[in-house]
This record gives structure tokens, sequence and C-alpha cells, in this order.
């Protein structure tokens, strides 16, 4: 995807502060942290989201969550952390390129979701 943000980052064309890389996901810093630790991890592929996924996009789906945890313990979560991934309108996504974000730091995140 050309013109896609996420792609531009994983491809070193915007610069991003890199925690991890290879050959299948890209993890970087989110620009505007909502904890101490907030890690974006993508796939370096174009995936749009998880309504866009089919059987062949498992390997990198589990990848993605399969470093996780190092990623969170090694920047400053080693306690815990939570991973959230924003899917389309009702999922509150903004950047259309599928996108874990893993978010901890020393202390709880807090509650899940605020009950309606
Ligand atoms: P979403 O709401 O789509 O789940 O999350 C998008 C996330 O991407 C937000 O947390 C936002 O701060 C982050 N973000 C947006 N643009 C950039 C950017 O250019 N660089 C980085 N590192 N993060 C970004
Ligand atoms: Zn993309």
């Amino acid at each position: 995807m050309d013109n896609c943000l996420f792609c531009k980052i994983a491809r070193g064309e915007i610069p991003s502060r890199k925690v991890y890389e290879d050959d299948e996901v890209f993890a970087f810093h989110d620009i505007n942290p909502a904890r101490p630790v907030h890690i974006l991890v993508i796939p370096k592929r174009h995936i749009t989201s998880l309504a866009t996924v089919g059987d062949d996009d498992a390997p990198v789906l589990g990848r993605m969550l399969a470093v996780a945890n190092k990623l969170a313990s090694e920047s400053g979560s080693p306690d815990g952390f939570r991973v959230i991934i924003n899917n389309g309108r009702v999922g509150g996504q903004e950047v259309q390129h599928l996108h874990a974000h893993i978010v901890g730091g020393p202390e709880p995140v807090g509650p899940m979701l605020k009950r309606v």
C-alpha cells in the first residue's frame, strides 16, 4: 500500500522509534503514548484490520502476540501489560493498517472498559 502510514513506517520511509523487527512484524513506540509503555506491533505486509484477515494471515497474527511479552518486559512493563486491537468504526480504529497496542508501565493500566 503506497500511501499507508504504517506501511511507510515499516519500510523506514517515515521515521519511528523502533523497538523490534523481524521478517513479518515491526514494532515501534506510539507517537502519543497513553501509558508509560505504549508500543504498536504491526504486520510488515499491509493488512487493514481483523475484518479483512484470512487463514493465511494466522502466522503473522500469532507472531504479533508472541512478541508482546518480550517487548513489554524490555520496555518497562515487566509485571504484565494489555493488548488492544481496535477494528473499524465501532472499534475506534484510526489508522487503517492492523496494529496491536501494547500498553503498560509500572502501574496497572486501569479498568478495561467503562461499563454502559
Ligand atoms: P488506533 O486508534 O487506530 O487504534 O491507533 C492509532 C495509533 O497510532 C494512535 O495511538 C496514534 O497515537 C498512533 N499514531 C498515529 N500516527 C502515528 C505516527 O506517525 N507515528 C507513531 N509512532 N504513531 C502514530
Ligand atoms: Zn499499510
